[in-house]
């Protein structure tokens, strides 16, 4: 059996570490895993009470439309129902504009280090790759709109870029959105967006009134606390949903996502004590890097991205036997490693950590 030629040389996703095969490996009672962009604070008791509500129905089909949880978010964003689609997390939407708008050979524009299911799901759909190098970190938004060709389809733009969690202003993104041809679709993934308190980052509801052939990425995963449920949204405009729609599983989110998100959209306290918890957690580990001697990337999601000037490998594989999971392997930076924000007490561990780390291993820049 012969699989697609242009899907036998994919990696198969490598996850970040999972607490149970660390402490088994290792032998460790306590595990901390700042890897993922999971919420330290869990999510909100409303969702415990929503899931709890519809363990009656384990066996009844969710509603494929998601028509409860399309109303509430149509509300919240002042956008129409249509304009909105779900997936088991934004992953799947990301997978979705992929199967509906990219044919073989078709160019798909994206930064060189950035979300890597953009590249995976174009690669699925033997799409041209065309990755433009992060400029400190940045997408450099004007060098994408010079790659632009008749042949582009879809420009991936990941703000706060994950994985160094840098953000383009609104004024960036404006000036690009208003030269990109309006036969290109632009994907705006926002996974961070609730994070971000900056007033230079952009309004995304406003800049789809605007450009017609955006598309906005959200999820229930990171500030709501959801990864588990696996829920994610797309907002644009109808005709391009509707596109969407149209290779979308019938039920690709669970009744349980469905209900989740429901309850969490409306614990609006919860969300906020979390940016409040996070931006506390970014402001220490900032000046503890400025202690340590170590430079970070201005860091607006949930996590940052810091140059520890020694293999980020090493760093990671250090802290592992600690019992500490970070990220690193970030092919463009490989001096550098990803850590999530904790909780203070977390973090004050993972700096301890580090700060016993670096001094085992010598600096080589
Ligand atoms: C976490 C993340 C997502 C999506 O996560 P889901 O759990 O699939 O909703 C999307 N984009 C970026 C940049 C992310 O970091």
């Amino acid at each position: 059996m012969q699989p697609k030629p242009n899907i036998v040389h994919l990696p198969v996703y490598q996850p970040g570490k999972p607490v149970d095969d660390v402490k088994r490996e290792l032998g460790l009672t306590e595990v901390l895993k700042l890897a993922s962009n999971e919420n330290p604070f869990g999510s909100s008791p409303k969702v415990k009470e929503a899931i709890a509500r519809e363990l009656e129905n384990i066996s009844i089909y969710p509603d494929g439309a998601a028509i409860e949880l399309t109303n509430a978010l149509a509300k919240y964003h002042g956008v129409n129902a249509d304009q909105i689609i779900f997936g088991a997390g934004s992953d799947e939407v990301i997978l979705m504009t992929a199967r509906a708008f990219l044919v073989p050979g078709d160019e798909t524009i994206m930064a060189d280090q950035t979300f890597p299911i953009y590249k995976h799901n174009a690669q699925v759909e033997n799409a041209v790759i065309v990755e433009v190098p992060l400029k400190e970190g940045t997408h450099d938004l004007p060098a994408m709109l010079e790659r632009v060709t008749d042949k582009t389809k879809i420009i991936w733009v990941c703000n706060p870029n994950n994985p160094t969690g840098t953000i383009n202003t609104a004024v960036e993104v404006e000036a690009f959105l208003f030269k990109v041809p309006s036969n290109v679709l632009v994907v705006l993934d926002e996974a961070y967006c609730e994070y971000v308190d900056d007033p230079s980052f952009p309004d995304g509801i406003q800049l789809l009134n605007k450009y017609p052939n955006v598309i906005l990425l959200r999820t229930f995963s990171k500030i709501y606390g959801l990864a588990s449920m696996r829920i994610g949204y797309g907002i644009g405009r109808a005709d391009v949903i509707r596109s969407i729609n149209q290779v979308r599983e019938p039920f690709n989110t669970s009744r349980f996502g469905q209900a989740a998100a429901v309850a969490a959209l409306q614990d609006e306290e919860f969300v906020a004590f979390c940016r409040e918890e996070n931006k506390k957690g970014l402001a220490y580990f900032n000046r503890s890097f400025v202690e340590l001697g170590l430079q970070a990337f201005p860091a607006y999601g949930n996590f940052i991205m810091v140059d520890v000037q020694r293999p980020g490998q090493e760093v990671f594989e250090a802290l592992l036997r600690k019992g500490i999971i970070i990220r690193a392997g970030h092919k463009l930076y490989p001096n550098y490693i990803r850590i999530t924000v904790g909780n203070q007490e977390q973090n004050e561990k993972v700096i301890a950590a580090l700060t016993t780390v670096l001094q085992e291993i010598a600096v080589k820049v």
